[in-house]
């Protein structure tokens, strides 16, 4: 299997970058956040609780975001392995991840991909993104800038961790897409097994 962490500030570009891939290596993407939007939409008992955090550009809380996760990775799929697009996103979320993929997968994460982009850069997309995205979090630039900042305060430690364990790549995340899913491919092909 190959099961990768994308990782990166809000606005790095993961979820583009997963799509690509997702089709290079067959593989199958579990983004926490498009879980989240989902459950808003369908305005579920888990949607409501996460819009009450989601909104203020804060993270939802732990537990609440492991337990959804944990059920995506029990669906049955036929692919490659995963993409885990937007958790971990705390310490405590990564020692879950690890957990999950050994108990659930009977694997471990094969690398973490980390996009690296300018806050100035991250702000200006997702100001744009929020002109057609319809995302309440992308609205306005106090709760981007609130984003960045839990993103450096709770998230950035993640890195530290895979960085330990010697399964962390960085790539560049401003350029052409292509560029940088090439320069993706790559660092996925030295781990693959
Ligand atoms: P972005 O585009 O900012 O990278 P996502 O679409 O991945 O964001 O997630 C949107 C929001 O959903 C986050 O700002 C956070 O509030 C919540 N969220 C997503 N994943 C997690 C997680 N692993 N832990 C806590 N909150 C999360």
């Amino acid at each position: 299997m190959i099961n990768i962490v994308l990782f990166g500030p809000p606005g790095s570009g993961k979820g583009t970058q997963a799509q690509h891939l997702i089709e290079k290596f067959n593989l199958k993407q579990i983004s926490t956040g498009d879980l989240f939007r989902y459950n808003m939409k369908n305005e579920t008992e888990l949607g409501k609780l996460a819009k009450s955090y989601i909104d203020k550009g804060e993270l939802v809380p732990d537990q609440v975001t492991t337990d959804m996760l944990i059920d995506e990775v029990k669906k049955p799929t036929d692919t490659r392995g995963f993409i885990f697009d937007g958790y971990p996103r705390t310490a405590i979320q990564t020692q879950s991840l690890e957990k999950i993929v050994k108990e659930i997968l009977n694997d471990d994460i094969s690398v973490c991909l980390s996009l690296v982009v300018d806050d100035e850069v991250l702000v200006e997309r997702l100001l744009k993104r929020g002109e057609t995205s319809g995302r309440t979090d992308d609205s306005n630039e106090e709760i981007i800038r609130n984003r960045i900042t839990e993103y450096y305060t709770k998230t950035a430690e993640v890195a530290e961790l895979y960085k330990q364990q010697g399964k962390y790549a960085e790539v560049n995340g401003v350029g052409e897409i292509e560029e940088i899913a090439q320069k993706l491919f790559a660092e996925v092909e030295k781990v693959q097994k």
